[in-house]
């Protein structure tokens, strides 16, 4: 038990190394015991301080307890201001904590530095995958943390949601780690860096948040997008932001934008950032979605039918963290009910309904709308597709509609070939063309789901 009780005191001391101030303050006004039932808990001198620890503070305490004792440590909160007071606790742990900081003149020896840069270590480029649309930003993610602040500084990285933004950021500062063990790496997302800058000032110590991101080697700055309309954050910001490029320090930031579309950021700011250099992550492309999947079965010592594992990656397109969730699914349902679902089965199980990009409802839509809707998207008249004109932007043009029309109108192929004054063949050609390209061309599904969701805006 007074293991559990070290591992605190480590846990605090890390907080003090962190420069998290808030945390310190609302965690030096409590105390870890082990109560008259061997149960670690923390006693807090009111409400308010047990509902704030619970909420922002407890998972990272357990947390970093399972990691220390490989097993997990359920923690009591409890409210007792009588006890907090005679044991004069918060005096006793800010002792404590100095103490533990003069006395470790070489704490690096004792705090386990990578806990100072906020990185996960399952982020890595070895487990990273891309494909041919994403093989560039790999290879410049892999050139920036292996010469960190020469070339590519500042790198300015944006895209859609999980799409693997923070695995490539976090894979950066990982690789420098192992390059340099003693650079000072800070990842740290919009939201906490707003509130590390605000409780600065509230506790009258700006000088301590900016001295600490002015001494980086490498920030690495995620979800920058959180900071629009945080003026007077994004001054500061640009402060560090300047010492750093002239200290040749590497800056890689976020975004699910470019710079040009940050709203309410300090001008000067935003203008650094459209100097940097930027580069879009796509969406991983079918091949890679395939491979993906089979990467994670793989991690998990299993084997999944290759049939499953296509169906997964055609009908997940945006969002590779719900692959995640669909291998789950599929995985619970087959240890549970010992079955092995085929993908007609899956279908009829609702296996993956929370987990596919969502088809919108356009099942009633009529060939008529969808070719409107189509030709309004590319600008061309709408007679035009059912013309023979063969111009590519116009085949193009047409090969969607009819396929959007094969996947949504209740018609037969040779009904909707009618509607385009042509034979069935011509449709189903158009529509194979269109969706063997889908599982290249993130572009294209791109403008399909364009076409798509302007159905469901009139
Ligand atoms: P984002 O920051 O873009 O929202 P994340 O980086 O958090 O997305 O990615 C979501 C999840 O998907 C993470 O678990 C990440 O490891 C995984 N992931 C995303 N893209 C890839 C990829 N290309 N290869 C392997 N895993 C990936
Ligand atoms: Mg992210």
């Amino acid at each position: 038990m007074e293991r559990l009780k070290n591992y605190w005191n480590e846990f605090l001391e890390i907080l003090e190394k962190k420069e998290e101030y808030n945390a310190i303050t609302l965690l030096e006004s409590s105390a870890f015991i082990i109560d008259e039932n061997n149960n670690p808990t923390i006693v807090c001198s009111g409400d308010f301080a047990a509902t704030h620890i619970k909420k922002d503070f407890l998972k990272r305490i357990e947390d970093f307890f399972k990691e220390k004792c490989e097993n997990d440590i359920d923690i009591k909160i409890v409210v007792d201001a009588d006890f907090i007071k005679e044991n004069n606790i918060k005096k006793e742990i800010k002792e404590d904590i100095r103490e533990n900081t003069i006395n470790n003149v070489n704490s690096e020896k004792k705090i386990d530095k990578y806990n100072l840069t906020n990185l996960k270590k399952e982020f890595r480029f070895d487990n990273f995958i891309y494909g041919n649309n994403n093989r560039h930003i790999f290879e410049l993610a892999k050139l920036v943390s292996s010469k960190p602040g020469t070339e590519y500084n500042p790198l300015y990285i944006y895209g859609s949601v999980g799409i693997g933004k923070t695995h490539i950021l976090q894979a950066i500062g990982n690789n420098y780690l192992e390059i340099n063990k003693n650079a000072k790496i800070l990842y740290i997302e919009g939201s906490g860096f707003r509130d590390e800058y605000i409780h600065g000032l509230q506790i009258k110590k700006p000088d301590i948040f900016k001295r600490k991101y002015k001494s980086l080697d490498m920030f690495l700055l995620d979800d920058l997008q959180l900071l629009e309309s945080a003026q007077e954050t994004s001054k500061e910001l640009f402060e560090i932001f300047q010492v750093l490029y002239n200290a040749g320090k590497q800056m890689v930031f976020v975004s699910d934008k470019p710079p040009k579309e940050l709203r309410n950021i300090e001008a000067r700011l935003k203008n650094r950032f459209e100097q940097s250099l930027i580069w879009q992550i796509e969406p991983p492309q079918y091949e890679t979605r395939l491979a993906i999947i089979e990467r994670k079965v793989k991690d998990l010592n299993t084997s999944i039918d290759k049939e499953i594992m296509k169906y997964m990656a055609e009908n997940i397109t945006t969002d590779v963290r719900k692959i995640e969730g669909a291998i789950k699914s599929y995985l619970s349902v087959r240890d549970i009910m010992k079955i092995t679902p085929n993908v007609s089965q899956c279908d009829e199980m609702n296996i993956f309904k929370d987990y596919f990009t969502s088809k919108p409802k356009l099942q009633n839509a009529t060939v008529r709308e969808i070719k409107k809707r189509v030709s309004d998207y590319y600008g061309i008249e709408i007679s035009l597709l059912d013309s023979k004109d063969r111009t590519k932007f116009i085949s193009k043009a047409r090969h969607v509609a009819m396929y959007l029309a094969c996947e949504y109108s209740k018609k037969s192929v040779t009904e909707i070939g009618l509607d385009f004054n042509r034979d069935h063949a011509s449709v189903i050609h158009g529509r194979d063309k269109i969706r063997e390209e889908l599982k290249s061309n993130s572009h294209l599904s791109l403008e399909i789901d364009q076409i798509i969701s302007s159905f469901n805006h009139s």
